[in-house]
């Protein structure tokens, strides 16, 4: 990706005490690209993210947004990260379940605090998912899985992020309603928004994406244009659980 690197990880190490959980990590993402980060239960995958976000500190190595080092930043860093467009949608979605779908989206406009949702961000993202305009007063608890997929990226939307971190966004979804999410991720990118991208499922995110990381425990053992990934055959062997 050369200099076109939106967000460019070099030697990252990181965890949560005294054993890293990520050991030397490059990694890249350029603009409007699409980039799958793969791996079996455990490898590390949620931890980069987290690291990303500011979540949790990298122990060393350099991170850097936009070619600006995002390792020197304040505390607060997760705050500050999304401050400068990263987007950060964690496992399980953090949604608010007993508020409304549209409360939920009004909390995504953090951009001006306590304000709902303007009409025309509202109309921008419902454009994406517009079943959610139909249940704009239903609990978010009530909705399907795949419709708080959809609110979560919804809301993570109204942000304007130019990256934005999906953490494992089929998980307990059917079949039909994970491509639904996927094939929007494609329109999302192509919109200009990268997409960094934690995925079980192995095949249909390598489909999608444009590049591919292999984890496995905390380390990149594989990485290239997704196709190529895709069509290495130690990707289906100790590297992933799943085929
Ligand atoms: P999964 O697919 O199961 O979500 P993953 O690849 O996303 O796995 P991580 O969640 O990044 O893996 O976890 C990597 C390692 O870090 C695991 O050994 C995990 O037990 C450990 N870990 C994750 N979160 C914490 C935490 N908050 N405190 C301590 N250890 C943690």
């Amino acid at each position: 990706q050369g200099s076109e690197a939106l967000l460019r990880l070099v030697g990252v190490s990181a965890g949560y005490g005294v054993e890293p959980v990520l050991r030397e990590l490059d990694l890249t993402v350029g603009k409007g690209e699409i980039v799958a980060l793969l791996g079996a239960n455990g490898a590390g995958k949620s931890t980069v993210l987290r690291t990303i976000s500011g979540v949790i500190p990298a122990d060393s190595g350099d991170l850097s947004w936009e070619g600006e080092p995002l390792s020197g930043w304040p505390r607060h860093q997760a705050a500050a990260s999304a401050r400068r467009g990263i987007g950060h949608i964690p496992e399980g979605r953090g949604i608010f379940p007993d508020l409304t779908v549209k409360e939920n989206l009004d909390l995504g406009s953090f951009a001006a605090p306590s304000r709902s949702v303007s009409p025309e961000d509202l109309e921008r993202v419902l454009g994406y998912f517009p079943i959610l305009g139909d249940r704009l007063g239903q609990l978010a608890g009530t909705l399907s899985g795949g419709e708080q997929q959809m609110l979560a990226i919804a809301r993570a939307l109204l942000s304007r992020p130019r990256l934005l971190m999906l953490d494992e966004p089929s998980l307990g979804l059917a079949p039909l309603i994970s491509q639904q999410v996927f094939n929007m991720m494609r329109t999302i990118a192509d919109s200009g928004v990268s997409i960094l991208l934690v995925e079980q499922n192995a095949r249909a995110s390598l489909a999608l994406a444009d590049r591919a990381y292999v984890l496995s425990r905390g380390r990149v053992v594989l990485s290239g244009p997704a196709d190529e990934v895709a069509a290495n055959p130690s990707l289906t062997g100790s590297y992933l659980e799943v085929g």
